[in-house]
């Protein structure tokens, strides 16, 4: 038999082996059980996950001649064996017709398609559509096939796969169960790649296994694909292939993370002469600008994440949550919490952004390799600078009183910074290690304990107390309105005559003070 690709080789048969869908096959396995079966059936999902495997397990499952609960089929996965499971499998099956709908999308072929359902299946249970990228068929074509997605004969199930779910109609979507598949982990595809070396036969380090599963970044057949690469270009030993990470990485191009650690350290030492040095070997050993940009970016990504995870640089912590972001080996996520160490996790995020911006930029300028460059140096020089929020709360805050409230920080903090800048290698130290928040903070702090500083509205009181000396007849009008009038020179007088008269004030001026 001709060669066949590992991942057509290996493409799982049972629902079982569906590797990191298990949302979706413990629903369907429950569905066939139960004898509740949509007619139409939306797949969606990244490439290389299993959407089509699934549809033709499923058709298999709907058309096995086998009965679930059978001795051949105890559950409702396919039994295999049957001649409509094997004729499925072989892809030759009259009653399970595969259509690529990125050629076939045109309203002509759908008027085919659905003329043809009418009829009976040829001996199968079911007569099946698997329609693959049905995010290509025309809207025009979708329309001609509503009235059959909504009221189908009972013998037809239509299977959608489709990587762009939302380019499917909504009235089309409305009408089927939308499975929407998950990138399949790290581990899953790990698994996967050690099972199948073990069965080929292939020697394979868990490095270069760990490798290939994060090429693959979280499509099980990309992952496939290379080791199928990886396998033909390996040299044999003992008759058997033998992988290594070495071998794998010049296959594909990249180079190893040790590098970007490395440029880290350089950046985090200020060294803008070691981080051009490393950068120089890379592009002068004929590795692509824009492939070291992207690697670098996704090394940063890693670093931020195992920042904010709190990753320990033995791996502490790496599990959980952090290992569901993380999709790289545990040396992996080791390398990226020692890089993520040296800086902050605002600095890291600077360094990530200014690196995909360099990875944008390089899509369409010319000189790639001093773009890159020039992406680099800024991350050495992002590390001297301050950033303006820093700069900003060395300020007063505007209407506050007294001097700032930062702790520790004093005016000769702004010449501080200057001379940061102008220094070629500066410790770490000498940063100023306030924040803008500390400002915010202590600001609270006053306000709780008894420093707090007069508020606008107690500095409001004196004014009350000092009144604007005022005419005669106006005092006498603000007594009519049921106080004391509290004119200059009368105050005195209306304590002692008019206690408890108040309406009297209204009547006229007590005549002291006038
Ligand atoms: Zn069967």
């Amino acid at each position: 038999m001709a060669y066949q690709v590992l991942a057509r080789k290996y493409r799982p048969q049972r629902f079982a082996d569906v590797a990191g869908q298990d949302h979706v096959t413990v629903t369907l396995m429950n569905a066939l059980k139960q004898q509740r079966i949509a007619h139409g059936y939306i797949f969606s999902g990244h490439r290389g996950i299993g959407k089509t495997t699934i549809a033709r397990i499923l058709a298999m499952a709907l058309n096995c001649r086998n009965a679930i609960g059978s001795e051949l089929r105890p559950t409702a996965e396919p039994c295999e064996v049957c001649e409509s499971c094997t004729e499925i499998r072989a892809g030759n099956a009259v009653d399970v017709i595969e259509i690529d709908a990125a050629t076939n999308r045109g309203i002509d072929e759908i008027r085919e398609l659905r003329d043809a359902a009418r009829y009976r299946p040829a001996r199968d249970k079911y007569k099946i559509y698997i329609l693959d990228e049905a995010h290509q068929i025309t809207d025009a074509a979708f329309n001609a096939l509503l009235k059959t997605l909504e009221e189908p004969p009972d013998h037809i199930v239509f299977m959608m796969a489709t990587t762009q779910p939302e380019d499917i109609p909504q009235t089309v979507r409305s009408r089927c169960q939308h499975f929407s598949f998950h990138a399949v982990k790290l581990v899953d595809i790990l698994g996967e790649l050690r099972g199948i070396a073990e069965r080929e036969g292939v020697d394979a380090d868990e490095a270069a296994l760990a490798l290939l599963a994060e090429a693959g970044d979280g499509s099980m057949r990309d992952a496939l694909s290379i080791m199928d690469q990886a396998i033909a270009s390996a040299p044999v030993e003992d008759g058997r292939p033998r992988l290594d990470a070495a071998q794998i990485r010049e296959l594909m191009g990249s180079v190893p993370n040790a590098v970007f650690e490395k440029i880290l350290e350089a950046v985090d030492a200020n060294n803008s002469a070691e981080v051009i040095t490393v950068a120089n070997q890379l592009l002068d050993a004929g590795n692509s600008p824009a492939q070291l940009a992207r690697q670098c970016v996704r090394y940063l990504r890693n670093c931020v994440i195992a920042k904010i995870a709190g990753i320990g640089v033995d791996g502490a912590g790496a599990d959980g949550v952090a290992g569901e972001l993380l999709q790289i080996s545990a040396d992996e996520q080791r390398r990226a919490a020692r890089s993520a160490s040296l800086f902050g996790e605002e600095e890291l995020t600077r360094f990530l952004q200014v690196m995909l911006r360099t990875f944008d930029e390089l899509g369409y300028r010319q000189e790639q390799r001093f773009h890159f460059e020039l992406g680099l140096l800024k991350l050495v020089h992002l590390r001297r600078l301050l950033p303006v929020e820093e700069v900003l709360s060395q300020f007063p805050v505007a209407g506050g009183t007294g001097p700032v409230r930062t702790k520790g920080v004093t005016a000769a903090a702004p010449s501080a910074a200057r001379s940061v800048v102008n220094a070629p290698v500066v410790p770490v130290s000498t940063k100023p290690t306030f924040s803008p928040f500390e400002t915010d903070k202590n600001r609270k702090r006053f306000e709780g304990g008894e420093t707090v500083a007069p508020t606008p509205v107690a500095a409001a009181v004196p004014v009350k107390a000092a009144p604007v000396k005022l005419p005669e007849t106006v005092s006498v009008a603000v007594a009519g309105i049921g106080g004391c009038c509290r004119a200059a020179g009368c105050r005195r007088a209306f304590a002692r005559r008019c206690s408890g008269r108040d309406a009297w004030h209204g009547v006229g001026s007590c005549g002291v003070g006038a």
